[in-house]
């Protein structure tokens, strides 16, 4: 185990709040810095996996998310025009696991709440801009540190990226999408599971119940439209009335939810970035979550993946006294993992998000009948649940 360390956590997202929870246990001193002003998290939702859901629980935060959030039996989507069924992932194939729907908002304080209870410094307003040997470079020049080790969670375009010790591989990804977090609208739409519709690969429509921001709020769903963000704008000044005619045309039970859309800025856009660092370290500094590895969330594996950084940086430290060995552990922890979802990632995306005509009509077709065979069922849910390619437990 390396001797206590004082320790620059960057970034209090997912992985940064959980990693200073991690290491902060572990004995080391963690100062945790953001560029928000309040602790705010951004967003609508997202789909826990078996994978993150067991490192929640390795932090002692798993029960408290599973009381907020939705529990996911299913994913499932239809084409709007043919009916055919080009999305059908059930978990229990799995046996008991399953995934769990949450607002961002629930995760964020349940781990923020954690990281407040054991007394961790946070620093707020403070937006990273650089390392200087062993201090962080913040706004207006400020100077922290000397820090024996800088995490680097500061999401997909950090701008510590330049610091790994190998190339960054990224590429554009030209679809993104519309989020919101509505009310729930119960029937037709189940509330175990995540429903999509699409047309080709250019439209993709998303109900998910992510279940209560807090424990006496009502609960929500997100709902998300598949949008370029080269055309946010043009979307924006159309107005929303023509969209939503686009939508019901599409999908008609999602009237109930429109009706809660009253204004554009209700639908926030998030733009996907693809990249992998080759090397997720440097010296004095390790990347975690989006920072060292970023995708679309078809798969919807990115806070798995970074609670899965988190715990092998963490039993990468308990492990090798010397920072050098226990860096270059964690990277080998994670390296197989990371590349086979970033690469599964890379195919699977195009045929749910893209211009193509070709890779949508070959899902058409062939995803029906692939998701009828149950072993397809069980490599599907696996993918899914995050664990294939780790080791069974
Ligand atoms: C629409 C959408 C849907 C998704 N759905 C899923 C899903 O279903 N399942 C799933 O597992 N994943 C999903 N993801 C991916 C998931 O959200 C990310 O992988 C995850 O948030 C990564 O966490 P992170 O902590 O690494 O980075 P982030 O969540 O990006 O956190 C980065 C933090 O760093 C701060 N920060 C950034 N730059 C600076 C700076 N220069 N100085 C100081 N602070 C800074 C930010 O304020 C933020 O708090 C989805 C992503 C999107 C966009």
């Amino acid at each position: 185990m390396a001797a206590p360390l004082h320790i620059a956590v960057c970034g209090a997202g997912i992985a940064g709040l959980a990693s200073s929870l991690a290491l902060s246990a572990q004995g080391h001193r963690i100062t945790l810095f953001d560029q928000f002003e309040a602790p705010r998290p951004l967003g609508s939702g997202l789909i826990l996996q078996p994978t993150g859901l067991a490192v929640l629980d390795w932090l002692g935060l798993g029960q408290r998310i599973r009381g907020l959030g939705a529990r996911i039996d299913r994913l499932y989507g239809k084409a709007s025009g043919s009916g055919r069924v080009v999305l059908d992932v059930r978990y229990d194939v799995l046996g008991d696991e399953r995934g769990l729907a949450v607002h961002r908002a629930a995760l964020f304080n349940v781990l923020h709440d954690a990281v407040r209870a054991q007394g961790i410094e946070v620093e707020t307003a403070s937006h990273v801009k650089d390392l200087d040997d062993n201090s962080v470079i913040l706004n207006q020049d400020r100077r922290e540190g000397l820090f024996d080790l800088v995490v680097d969670a500061l999401g997909s375009r950090s701008p510590l990226i330049p610091h790994a010790a190998g190339p960054d591989y990224r590429s554009a990804l030209g679809y993104g999408a519309i989020w919101a977090s509505l009310p729930w609208p119960g029937a037709p739409f189940d509330v175990n599971a995540l429903e999509q519709r699409y047309d080709r690969a250019s439209v993709m429509i998303g109900v998910l119940p992510i279940g209560r921001q807090v424990e006496t709020a009502p609960e929500q769903a997100a709902f998300f439209w598949s949008l370029k963000a080269a055309d946010f704008e043009a979307w924006r000044k159309a107005g929303l009335d023509q969209w939503k005619h686009t939508v019901l045309g599409h999908w008609p039970d999602c009237a109930g939810l429109l009706d809660t859309v009253t204004d554009a800025s209700q639908m926030v856009m998030a733009r996907y970035d693809h990249h992998t660092l080759s090397l997720p370290f440097g010296r004095r500094i390790v990347f975690i979550g989006d920072s060292a590895h970023a995708t679309s969330p078809q798969l919807g594996q990115g806070a798995n993946m970074a609670l899965l950084d988190v715990h092998a940086l963490a039993a990468a430290l308990k492990e090798n006294a010397d920072l050098r060995d226990a860096l270059g552990s964690y990277a080998r922890k994670r390296r197989f993992h990371v590349k086979l979802y970033q690469g599964l990632s890379r195919v699977f995306t195009p045929f749910y998000q893209s211009d193509s005509t070709l890779l949508p009509m070959a899902r058409d077709h062939l995803v029906s009948s692939i998701s009828r065979i149950g072993p397809a069922q069980k490599l599907l849910a696996r993918i899914v649940s995050g664990k294939f390619g780790l080791p069974r437990t």
